[in-house]
């Protein structure tokens, strides 16, 4: 299939207006340019609090929040946990951005004891703790068999425990990660991602996108090698956030 006859990816952005923090929407703009550029189209569709989940889309993405706008998503997300979980069970890609990731495990306890459901497509669970984990995280990743350096920065009170039904998505080399005490970052069970790392995380992070990408082309039934980028200015930014971690001189 040429690139002209590939159908558009399509995205679900769940709660735009409420799990946006650190420039979250940013991701989205990544996915859309690196299609873009290589003449594919990315479709979008934004979905808030009382909007039906569209079933049918390749990618679906949630954001970063504070704990007051957790809250209203939380309850709202209860009622799209099915048709979420039957897409990821499809095939279809679900990226997670801390707030967001929180409320792909089991359930997340709040800085106020306020407990919130999660969906359970990650098996974890999160209880916030006293202080914030904030900073620079550089990780090494390993995902199909190809293993990078990702880099991010983290803000949460969040600490996240795995259980055994998902992984991490990397191993610390700098930053608190999950919970500040295991090494790790992150989750990942099928093509279900959650990750503490904002900034946003993806104009940083190229591989990582066209994996994901990739995922999604393939869920839309046009698998397709994609073709490498111009990613020098992606690979600076990558080694300035490197060098701001203290991992490089
Ligand atoms: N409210 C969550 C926490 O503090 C998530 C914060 C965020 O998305 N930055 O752990």
């Amino acid at each position: 299939m040429s690139a002209a006859d590939t159908p558009p990816v399509r995205l679900c952005h769940l709660y735009p207006d409420h799990l946006n923090i650190y420039a979250d929407r940013g991701n989205i703009a990544v996915f859309d340019r690196r299609l873009g550029w290589r003449g594919l189209a990315l479709e979008v569709a934004e979905v808030g609090l009382g909007d039906p989940i569209p079933a049918d889309c390749d990618l679906y993405y949630l954001g970063g929040g504070q704990d007051r706008d957790q809250m209203l998503v939380a309850e709202d997300l209860a009622h799209k946990a099915d048709p979420l979980r039957q897409a990821a069970a499809d095939g279809a890609v679900v990226l997670g951005v801390c707030g967001g990731y929180q409320l792909l495990g089991h359930r997340y306890v709040a800085a106020d004891g306020g407990i919130m459901a999660g969906i359970g497509l990650l098996d974890l669970e999160t209880t916030a703790g006293r202080s914030r984990l904030i900073g620079d995280v550089v990780l090494e990743v390993t995902l199909q068999g190809r293993t990078a350096t990702v880099v991010g920065y983290e803000n949460h009170a969040g600490r996240t425990h795995l259980g055994g039904g998902c992984t991490p998505v990397g191993r610390l080399r700098r930053g608190h990660g999950n919970n500040g005490a295991d090494g790790c970052e992150g989750a990942v069970a099928g093509r279900t991602v959650g990750t503490y790392l904002h900034g946003p995380l993806l104009p940083k992070n190229p591989w990582l996108a066209d994996t994901l990408l990739g995922w999604a082309l393939d869920h839309a039934g046009s698998p397709a090698e994609l073709a490498p980028l111009d990613d020098d200015l992606e690979h600076a930014a990558h080694a300035v956030a490197q060098t701001r971690a203290g991992q490089r001189r």
